[in-house]
């Protein structure tokens, strides 16, 4: 390919056939690598899969002196270096799980340059005896792995990463290569700031997964939902399913047992030895799935999973991408599932509001939110959407949920006015907030327990909309909040007007959505009963 002129001269190419065994580089991994072996710094977007390992250990092995690679995946450490290993690579690692004796070998090697690659965790370098370590041996270069961590508007920020700017001013002539998969421009724009990687040189691959079909689809029954698609879709299929607890994951893991779908739990709450084993089972069998928390899956190459579900929606864009991107990476098709309800949106806001962190975080993690329920809620192609999300151009994929069947759109301007007066008519006639389920309630005049203690079948909004069924108002309010036309708030999870409110109730503002397909509500309405 064209790609090979560069690297033949470098002695990459030699590398990657005689140590990796494979015959030539994919897209952009050339030239990357060319540049960082010339001594160049460089910022690397590369989608999961894409191959952005072999971007700094090619190097390190061409280069004088060790590959130090920085990297928050501390429990992945041991196998990327057994792997390394296994191909005759020397390399080693330091990190917080070893005994002194363990560190003190790795150190020897590392003076004496007897590793090419040191895989290094961040919070080592608070260490001063570390720093001293690395003035003692020869760099060939600094890898710092997954680089958005250093962001703090991205979505996984680790402070130990804000130390990684230090490593260019003591050591000015060794080159540095930042990688990630998953940066929006602001993200990239900070990671450069951060690292001082302003002039370095960006290689930004196309963060299109085309083998990947993208679906979006209401939560109504998600245990129904979920085994449909894997005994319709994905019989005898490797997957993973993401749940956003450990019961749930717990709970989901054996109801597809007991639906005779061989199916592996995953969460920090397990045992490690636990954790580790059903973690390799799922890597070298064919055809299980791994139930899991968001734990599960950083670092993992697996090429043939063929599915990635969601039962919770992912709490940012960035988290969805890099947990759908775990699928295919054989190139194969593969499907990115996602379920979702209001339920979720009440659920995340809460985590948002009673989480950690400042004022300006929980805005942060907000804004997140904000962009993964306008993917969920958009009637485009998810794929053009995802990929503006990355400032990415791309046509209409014709392969994802959207394109398949268009969604139709319906004036929801009335119903999200009854929703809005019912909301302003409790705040200012009786100084109460409720949350959604009061609300669609008192809309379909509904005389339950709340409604009665509260007098609220006075109000003149009750009964106001028996037009719509119970699951219709559901997905009117989610969508409602999708387009920040209300908010939900507080530790029960009450609506609360937004600016836009006044506008829509004052008919200045017209209001689309999306139309829910009728199976779907169905199936909501039969659950319910
Ligand atoms: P990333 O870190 O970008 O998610 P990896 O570096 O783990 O991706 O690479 C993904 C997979 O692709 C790995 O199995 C890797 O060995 C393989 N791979 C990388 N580069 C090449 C190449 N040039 N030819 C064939 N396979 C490759
Ligand atoms: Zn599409």
């Amino acid at each position: 390919s064209g790609f090979d002129t560069g690297p033949e001269t470098s002695g990459a190419l030699d590398a990657l056939r005689r140590v990796f065994g494979y015959d030539a580089f994919r897209e952009g991994q050339a030239g990357i690598i060319d540049h960082v072996v010339a001594g160049g710094d460089a910022l690397v977007l590369m989608p999961t899969g894409g191959g952005k390992s072999l971007c700094y250990q090619i190097p390190s092995l061409v280069r004088k002196g060790v590959g130090v690679v920085i990297s928050p995946l501390i429990a992945l450490m041991q196998d990327q270096v057994d792997a390394l290993r296994a191909l005759g690579v020397r390399a080693g690692f330091l990190n917080s799980t070893q005994d002194l004796d363990e560190r003190r070998v790795v150190e020897a090697e590392f003076v004496a340059g007897e590793i090419d690659l040191l895989y290094l965790a961040p919070e080592r370098l608070r260490v001063p005896a570390t720093i001293d370590l690395l003035d003692r041996g020869s760099i060939a270069l600094f890898a710092i792995d997954e680089a958005h961590c250093v962001s703090q508007w991205g979505h996984d920020f680790r402070p130990d990463y804000l130390m990684l700017s230090g490593l260019h001013e003591r050591w000015p002539d060794v080159p540095r290569i930042a990688l990630t998969a998953t940066a929006t421009e602001a993200t990239r724009a900070e990671i450069a700031s951060r690292l001082n990687l302003e002039s370095a040189r960006h290689f930004v691959a196309s963060f299109d997964r085309p083998n990947i079909q993208y679906r979006i689809e209401p939560k109504s029954d998600p245990k129904r939902q979920l085994l449909h698609l894997l005994r319709t879709e994905h019989a005898g299929d490797a997957g993973i399913v993401y749940c956003l607890s450990r019961n749930s994951v717990e709970k989901h893991a054996a109801f597809l047992s007991d639906n005779g779908i061989e199916a592996l739990p995953y969460h920090a709450g397990l045992d490690a030895s636990v954790r580790a084993a059903n973690q390799s089972r799922f890597l070298r069998e064919d055809g299980l799935v791994i139930v899991a928390t968001i734990a599960f899956g950083m670092g993992i190459d697996k090429p043939d999973v063929r599915f990635v579900a969601h039962l919770d929606l992912p709490k940012s864009v960035e988290g969805y991408y890099q947990e759908t991107g775990r699928a295919g990476r054989d190139g194969l098709p593969s499907t990115a599932w996602l379920a979702y309800g209001l339920q979720d949106v009440v659920n995340l806001r809460k985590m948002i509001e009673s989480g950690e962190g400042d004022l300006a975080h929980r805005r942060r993690m907000s804004l997140h939110l904000d962009a993964m329920l306008a993917l969920c809620e958009t009637v485009e192609c998810r794929r053009v959407q995802l990929l503006n999300y990355f400032g990415q151009t791309a046509e209409p994929c014709g392969n994802c949920d959207t394109c398949l069947a268009p969604p139709e759109t319906w004036d929801a301007t009335v119903p999200a006015q009854k929703v809005l007066s019912t909301i302003v008519r409790l705040d200012r006639e009786r100084n109460q907030k409720f949350g959604a389920g009061q609300v669609v309630d008192i809309l379909l005049g509904k005389k339950n327990a709340k409604v009665i203690q509260h007098d609220h079948d006075s109000l003149s909004v009750f009964g106001i909309g028996t037009d719509l069924r119970d699951v219709e108002w559901r997905g009117v309010i989610r969508q409602m909040l999708a387009q920040g036309l209300m908010a939900v708030t507080g530790e029960y999870g009450v609506l609360v007007q937004t600016e836009a409110s006044a506008d829509v109730l004052r008919g200045q503002r017209k209001v689309m959505m999306r139309r829910e397909p009728e199976r779907a509500i169905a199936k909501a309405a039969k659950a319910a009963k």
